[in-house]
């Protein structure tokens, strides 16, 4: 085996790749941008490279400086993961010529499957199914809109050289097909650098079914079964699963088949995926094949209790596949959650910012753990600890949430479950809207198809409901805890803050948040053992059962209520019932001056680099959104909206330098 590989990556997956190397006994070397000096994956390898600046161009896709960071550390193998180089022939042919192991297909492989209308063809050949379509050379628009009203609306255009979702454009009908072939068109050169697109019907409730392969030099080519990836969001998966369900045995072995028949046409080595699109009947037609591991690969580890890993390792270093076809067998069902920093009220888009607090269910961090027949049963791959940044550079997955469970519905148990105990504070995420939608009826139910989501809007995206009684008295209990601490009135036990009340005779107070965007003035009563809390209409008596930490338990009108509170700044993050609550609290002792001296005037808070400014002059912007990024001490301070606003003057630019205390925006309230 080899004694050191390189991984060329970051995120959750340069960690994941470590892991499997490290208990192989192999070392590692971890290569990192200046964004990612303090990343995980660089403390976990044994060595590591600094390869440049942040923007991925410039370290994560260097082809050379990588490989001269394997020459001089000297790493035998690169591991590419997924993303950045993971599909670059080019760079697999770099690593070749250097006499290092590229831990993928040979590059001849990769270009062959590198366009999806070459892909096409040669499948064609090989007797794969394909989508009815056009995917020739043939770019005359007239000619291609010809080919769309022969084949019937709707129809779909898309990039030969797209990925991630990108470049893809549905059209209705005819008139309507020119527009759109230009609108792809711009997007495909602008994103791939290649404006070539192929034309092919557009599947109505199709679901998104893709075999994992696995091929060794010695001519070997296996299918590890299927993963269903048929929720999405903007053609992007949000959740997988193996088994597909609803699979039958000859259905799987089918596909199987045309998987293995695809890996064998371009002479595949190592892990790649064929990804299918199939109809409702269960009929199936080729896509596209990555050629590389995928994000959703650990469904397929949970269920086969194999480390995929491992085999690219075994594989790239010229070992026979570990098993035969009939040695493969399925257990049990796994379902994965991409846990992104994002916004999906807001049409997902990414969200940066500190993961100032950060609480996962308790899991193995990376380890298959268990055995074939009883995997761990909760497994976390994650790239980031609790403090660590999302920034504006890479990708803002921050974790993958597996399960396994003997069957679905077990499975879906366990990870509502664990969504529910899957806890950040800083930014936004998507953990409440994977949880709404692993508890929908459609997937609970297994009604699935890509258009899931979009589909069942109306359920997935509840309008927000007011504040319980329930929450705002951990939130109270929380805050008064809080001010205790910070104040240093008494210790941080809330009870002595309130003697101290007491004996000041101050025996009612108001504290007032911000729910569903109005004031809400809360009043407290003290009493012997607790206090009467009211707001609204509503009134609630309300003593702690204990603390421990940001743990609480309380008893509302006699009612058990336990809950986890975080108070960061002024806003209050209440964990409860399987919800997270966020409730801003207007500190009116805190603010009083500060807020208005802040407020036109954002300044640095140390000296530093203006790492990317998120929005222009003119731009009116909410309370807390980011407005520009700054790198200072190989950390990034984000700059927020003090309040809502209006952006009046950008001062600086990408790239700049600053000096504590400059002034970076001014603002309008
Ligand atoms: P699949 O799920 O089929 O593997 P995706 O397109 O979702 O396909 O996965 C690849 C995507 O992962 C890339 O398009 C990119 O957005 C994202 N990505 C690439 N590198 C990383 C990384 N290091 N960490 C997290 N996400 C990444
Ligand atoms: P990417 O390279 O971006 O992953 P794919 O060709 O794999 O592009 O397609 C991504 C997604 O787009 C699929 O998972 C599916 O949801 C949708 N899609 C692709 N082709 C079709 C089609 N012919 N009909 C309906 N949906 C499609
Ligand atoms: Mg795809």
């Amino acid at each position: 085996m080899f004694t050191k590989i390189l991984i060329a990556n970051r995120g959750e997956i340069a960690c994941r790749v470590a892991s499997s190397a490290r208990r192989m006994g192999v070392k590692t070397v971890a290569v990192y941008s200046d964004a990612d000096i303090n990343a995980r994956h660089v403390a976990l390898c044994d060595e590591s490279v600094a390869i440049g600046a942040a923007p991925a161009k410039e370290s994560y896709l260097s082809a050379d400086k990588i490989i001269a960071a394997a020459l001089a550390t000297g790493a035998q193998a690169i591991h590419p993961g997924y993303g950045f180089l993971s599909e670059n022939a080019q760079f697999a042919q770099a690593c070749f010529d250097a006499g290092i192991v590229f831990i993928g297909p040979p590059a001849s492989a990769i270009v062959a499957m590198g366009s999806k209308s070459a892909a096409k063809a040669l499948m064609e050949k090989a007797k794969v199914p394909l989508v009815p379509g056009y995917h020739g050379d043939q770019q005359d628009p007239d000619f291609l809109q010809n080919e769309a009203d022969a084949m019937g609306y709707p129809v779909l255009i898309k990039a030969s050289a797209g990925g991630g979702g990108k470049g893809m454009r549905i059209v209705e009908k005819s008139q309507q097909f020119k527009d759109a072939l230009a609108s792809c068109k711009r997007e495909a050169i602008n994103s791939f650098g290649d404006d070539k697109v192929l034309v092919e019907k557009y599947l109505t409730q199709p679901r998104h079914i893709e075999i994992q392969v696995f091929a060794d030099t010695h001519g070997s080519c296996v299918y590890l079964f299927e993963r269903d990836c048929s929720v999405q969001r903007r053609h992007q998966k949000v959740l997988e699963e193996a088994p597909a369900p609803g699979m039958t045995a000859e259905r799987r072995m089918a596909m199987g088949n045309a998987a293995t028949a695809a890996a064998k046409a371009v002479g595949y080595v190592g892990a790649g995926t064929v990804e299918f699109i199939a109809n409702q009947d269960g009929s199936f037609y080729f896509m596209e094949m990555n050629t590389r591991l995928q994000v959703e690969h650990p469904v397929t580890e949970m269920i086969t209790g194999q480390d995929l890993v491992e085999w690219q390792l075994r594989v790239a270093f010229g070992e026979a596949l570990p098993l035969q076809q009939q040695q493969l067998k399925i257990h049990g069902h796994a379902l994965e959650a991409r846990i992104y920093a994002e916004n999906p009220d807001n049409d997902f888009l990414p969200s940066i910012g500190t993961l100032r607090h950060l609480r996962t269910p308790a899991a193995v961090a990376f380890e298959l753990g268990g055995t074939a027949e009883q995997p761990a049963a909760l497994r976390i791959d994650s790239g980031v600890r609790e403090g660590d940044a999302i920034s504006p550079f890479y990708d803002p997955m921050i974790a993958k949430l597996i399960v396994w469970g003997r069957d679905r519905q077990e499975a879906l148990t366990r990870m509502s479950d664990a969504l529910s105990d899957y806890r950040v504070v800083g930014l936004n995420t998507n953990i409440a809207f994977l949880k709404r939608l692993v508890e929908s009826v459609p997937f609970a139910s297994a009604d699935l198809d890509t258009g899931l989501i979009e589909r069942h809007h109306a359920a997935l995206f509840p309008a927000p409901a007011p504040v319980s009684i329930e929450v705002m008295a951990l939130a109270v209990m929380a805050l008064l805890a809080h001010e205790s601490r910070r104040t240093r009135v008494a210790s941080s036990d809330p009870w002595a803050l309130l003697t101290g009340w007491r004996m000041n005779a101050t025996l009612q107070r108001t504290l007032e948040f911000t729910d569903l965007g109005q004031r809400l003035p809360v009043t407290l009563d003290y009493e012997q053992n607790g206090w009467t809390l009211g707001y609204a209409n509503l009134t609630s008596q309300v003593t702690l059962v204990t603390q421990q930490g940001s743990d609480y338990a309380i008893r509302v009108d006699g009612r058990l209520v336990r809950g986890t509170v975080v108070v960061d700044r002024d806003t209050v993050h209440v964990f409860a019932a399987g919800k997270h609550a966020v409730l801003p609290y207007n500190d009116p002792l805190a603010h009083a001056g500060q807020v208005e001296a802040e407020v036109g005037r954002l300044t640095a808070p140390m000296p530093g680099k203006i790492v990317a400014i998120l929005v222009c002059k003119g731009d009116t912007v909410q309370k807390g959104a980011p407005l520009l990024i700054m790198e200072a001490m190989k950390m990034e301070h984000t700059i927020a909206a003090p309040r809502d606003g209006m952006v009046e003057e950008v001062l600086y630019a990408m790239g700049d330098q600053v000096e504590e205390g400059t002034q970076l925006l001014s603002f309008k309230v």
